[in-house]
């Protein structure tokens, strides 16, 4: 499988920062945390606009409302924007938006009728897209998503390990992290398709700021090639993932301690 991320990706072959908060949720916060990441040198912002949640109920994301703030980004501070498409609409209307970057999220890797309509969808487009592993460890899940999109034409792929959700009975104690890395099993998948940048998602695999800066780590001394980290303005007052996002000063601080001299 071919993969040309070349033009995304660093040039002088440090490791990509993707960061930005785990969901848009009004302009202000949009731009503020967006503005301290490009003072920061982030050149990709990320920020949820459709959030799929595990039990309805909690914030879905303001949708295609909140795509004018991320044309915003652009325009104002010159970074690419990144969002998590889950349908083919979200598909057409981030496209329509001009949004530079698209993610599968983990619940959609793992239905191939999603992925493969959205797959559709972007035919025709040269769009990034980076597939992050279904919930399960299952790697032929995981490839077959990729797969669908490499089928549409789409050439600009890539991977991001966000780690596996595992059963824990009530009596056991708790794991320390959100999702289990099971860096073995996105070893097996960066062994098949070696093409393909893999980003680490330290944010959703420790669920809890105090992980991010370890996982961040372990995963450039395995040799990732980037990491897609949840920062927010206010994290205390996120209205997802509160306990995971970082603010864009702790942020920065941790992209000065793992910079690589190249
Ligand atoms: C996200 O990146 O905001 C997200 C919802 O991620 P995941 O699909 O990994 O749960
Ligand atoms: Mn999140």
């Amino acid at each position: 499988m071919i993969s040309d991320m070349k033009h995304i990706m660093n040039t002088d072959g440090s490791p990509l920062i993707i960061a930005g908060p785990c969901s848009a949720e009004s302009r202000t916060q949009v731009l503020t945390t967006a503005g301290a990441l490009h003072r920061a040198g982030v050149r990709i912002f990320r920020a949820g606009v459709w959030k799929p949640r595990t039990r309805p109920g909690g914030f879905e994301g303001y949708g295609e409302l909140a795509l004018p703030w991320l044309a915003e980004v652009k325009e104002r501070f010159g970074m690419l924007t990144a969002t998590e498409v889950g349908t083919p609409r979200h598909a057409e209307l981030a496209l329509r938006a001009g949004i530079d970057v698209v993610w599968i999220g983990a619940r959609t890797t793992a239905c191939p009728f999603v992925t493969q309509e959205i797959a559709e969808a972007l035919r025709g487009t040269d769009i990034p897209v980076f597939v992050k592993n279904p919930a399960s460890a299952d790697l032929d899940l995981w490839i077959g998503a990729v797969e669908r999109f490499a089928r549409c034409g789409l050439s600009r792929l890539g991977a991001i390990l966000r780690g596996f959700k595992t059963f824990i009975r009530p009596d056991d104690t708790c794991p320390p992290y959100r999702n289990t890395p099971f860096w073995e099993v996105a070893d097996r998948f960066r062994a098949e398709l070696p093409e393909l940048p893999m980003l680490c998602d330290p944010s959703h695999i420790g669920g809890a700021r105090c992980h991010i800066a370890p996982l961040s780590r372990e995963a450039l001394s395995r040799g990732y090639d980037g990491l897609i980290i949840e920062t927010h303005c206010n994290p205390a007052e996120a209205m997802t993932d509160a306990a995971q996002q970082l603010t864009p000063e702790a942020l920065a601080r941790l992209m000065e301690s793992i910079a690589v001299p190249v």
